[in-house]
C-alpha cells in the first residue's frame, strides 16, 4: 500500500475552545467576485474566502491566557499598567532597553527610518520587504540588497538562505563610505525569500564588520522567533538551546529593533519599536505622539498592549513554534509529493509556489504568480497571495518595473487557526489548479495605485 500519510512528530499544543463556521462558494459565485475584485486576492471580501492563506498578519488565534489580559486592559491616556507589562516582557525577551509601541510594524519602520535616515544615504538589507524599503524610500535612503545570491534561487537548498553576502556588504561600505550607511536592516526569516532564516554565525560576522565601521544594526524582528527554530533545528552548537535563549543572543548582536506583533507575537494588532540608543529613542518619542500616539500606548488600546504582551510569552514556547512550523512542513510535504514546484526549503510562516515553473508557458510581464492566486481562488475559494512582480513596484528612480528572480504565490498559514485537515483541501486544491496550468493565459495590470500596488492594484485576463 502507498504511504499516504507522512509520520509527523508533533501535534498541536492546545486544543480548540472557540470556533468560527468556514463559508462555502460555488465556483460561479467566484467567477464573479473575482472579476469584480479586479484578479488582485486584496481585493476580495473575506466572506466569499473558504480557508484564508492570504497572510500571517493578524490572523493568529489568541489563547484563553490573552482574551484574559483583554479584560485587564488599563485605558489611562498615559503610563498604562499594560505598557509597563509590555515592557517588561520585550525587556527580558528580546533585551532592548526602550521600547515604544506602535500600531503595527510599519508604524514602527516609520519611525525609525524618519529618525536615523538623511537624504542620500543608503540601507543596506537581507532582501527587501515592502514596507520597510517603502519607509526608508520615503526617509530619502536608497535601498541595497545584500542578501546571498542563494536566495533568489527557489531551487537552491543553502540552510541559511537569509544570510547577508559579506563582500556585497563591504562592497557597498566601501562604495558610499561608512557615514552614508545609517544602519544595516538585517530580516529574520526572509519574508520576500521564502520565509528563510538568517544563522547566528552570519549574524556575528556582519556585527564585526558593522562594529568596525561603526554602523548599526537594526533587526526586523517580525519572525525572530521562528528563525531561531531553524538556527535551533540547523545551526551546529545550538540544539540544547531554548528559542528565547536564540532569540535574546540574536538580539544582543544588534541595536534595536523593529517588530510587527501581528506575526510572532500572536495577536490581531500592534508593533513596537526597541533600541539601546537613548537619542534615538528621544527623537522617536518625539515621532510617535505625531504619527501614532503617546509614547506609552503608540496607538494602541492597553487591552491591545496586554494581550501582546501575553503573545509575546507564548511566541517563545519552544512546543508552540515546533508545531507551528511542523504544520508549514507539512502543507509543504504533501505538494513536494505531488512535484509541485515550491521554493525549498520549506519556509517559517508559509509555502511559496514557484510560479515560473508553475506556469513555464507565461512571461514575468503576465503576472505568473498573481495569475496562480486567482486560479487557486476560482479552483477552490482558498486565498493566497503574489510576491512577484507586482509586489516589487518599481524603480523610483527610473520608473521600470523591479523584475525580481522570485516570483511566487504565497500560501500563509496563519497561526493557531486550520488543522491539518485543511492543510490537505490546500494541497489537493493546488494539484487541481497544477493539473489545469495549460488552459491559463495570465493577466494585465489595468490600475496601479502609486505606493505599495499590490495592495490595490486591478487586472484584467489576457
Ligand atoms: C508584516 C511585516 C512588516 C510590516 O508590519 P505591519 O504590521 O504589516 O505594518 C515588516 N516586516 C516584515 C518582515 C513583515 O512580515
Amino acid at each position: 500500500m502507498a504511504r499516504a500519510i507522512r509520520k509527523r512528530s508533533w501535534a498541536e499544543p492546545f486544543k480548540i475552545k472557540v470556533v468560527e463556521p468556514l463559508q462555502l462558494t460555488s465556483r460561479e459565485e467566484r467567477q464573479k467576485a473575482l472579476a469584480k475584485a479586479g484578479y488582485n486576492t486584496f481585493l476580495l471580501p473575506s466572506r466569499l474566502v473558504y480557508i484564508d492563506l492570504l497572510t500571517d498578519s493578524g490572523t493568529s488565534a489568541m489563547s484563553d491566557w490573552q482574551w484574559a489580559g483583554m479584560m485587564l486592559g488599563d485605558e489611562a491616556y498615559a503610563g498604562s499598567r499594560n505598557f509597563e507589562h509590555l515592557q517588561a516582557v520585550v525587556r527580558k525577551h528580546y533585551g532592548y532597553k526602550h521600547v515604544i509601541p506602535t500600531h503595527q510594524g510599519r508604524g514602527a519602520e516609520h519611525l525609525l527610518s524618519r529618525s536615523l535616515i538623511d537624504p542620500g544615504d543608503y540601507v543596506p538589507g537581507n532582501m527587501y520587504f515592502t514596507t520597510t524599503r517603502l519607509h526608508q524610500e520615503l526617509a530619502g535612503a536608497k535601498f541595497v540588497d545584500v542578501i546571498i545570491d542563494d536566495a533568489h534561487d527557489p531551487k537552491s537548498q543553502h540552510p541559511f538562505k537569509g544570510n547577508i553576502d559579506l563582500d556585497k556588504l563591504r562592497t557597498l561600505i566601501r562604495k558610499v563610505g561608512a557615514e552614508r550607511i545609517p544602519y544595516i536592516s538585517v530580516a529574520g526569516t526572509v519574508n520576500m525569500a521564502g520565509g528563510q532564516p538568517i544563522s547566528m554565525q552570519n549574524l556575528k560576522e556582519v556585527r564585526a564588520i558593522a562594529q568596525r565601521y561603526g554602523i548599526p544594526i537594526y533587526l526586523d524582528a517580525t519572525r525572530l522567533a521562528e528563525n531561531a527554530y531553524f538556527i535551533q533545528q540547523r545551526e551546529p552548537g545550538h540544539q540544547s538551546k531554548s528559542i528565547a535563549e536564540i532569540v535574546k543572543s540574536l538580539c544582543s548582536l544588534s541595536d534595536g529593533c523593529t517588530m510587527s506583533a501581528k506575526k510572532d507575537s500572536l495577536v490581531n494588532i500592534g508593533g513596537f519599536l526597541a533600541t539601546n540608543d537613548r537619542k534615538l529613542h528621544e527623537e522617536a518619542c518625539n515621532l510617535v505622539v505625531v504619527y501614532e500616539g503617546l509614547h506609552t500606548y503608540g496607538g494602541l488600546a492597553g487591552r491591545d498592549m496586554e494581550a501582546m504582551a501575553r503573545g509575546i510569552v507564548e511566541s517563545f514556547q519552544d512546543d508552540h513554534i515546533r508545531a507551528r512550523i511542523g504544520q508549514v512542513e507539512y502543507l509543504g510535504h504533501r505538494l513536494i509529493e505531488e512535484k509541485i514546484p515550491i521554493v525549498l526549503p520549506i519556509g517559517g510562516h508559509a509555502i511559496f509556489l514557484d510560479a515560473k515553473r508553475f506556469y513555464r508557458h507565461l512571461p514575468q510581464d503576465s503576472f505568473p504568480a498573481q495569475t496562480l492566486a486567482a486560479e487557486l481562488y476560482l479552483e477552490s475559494g482558498i486565498r493566497s497571495m503574489e510576491r512577484g512582480i507586482a509586489s516589487a513596484g518599481r524603480n523610483p528612480e527610473t520608473g521600470e518595473h523591479y523584475r525580481p528572480r522570485l516570483e511566487l504565490t504565497r500560501l500563509t498559514i496563519p497561526r493557531r487557526v486550520y488543522t491539518q485537515a485543511h492543510m490537505d483541501v490546500t494541497a489537493e486544491a493546488v494539484c487541481a489548479t497544477y493539473d489545469r496550468r495549460r488552459e491559463v493565459k495570465g493577466l494585465r495590470m489595468v490600475y496601479e495605485p502609486r505606493y505599495l500596488r499590490f495592495f490595490r492594484a486591478r487586472f484584467k485576463p489576457l
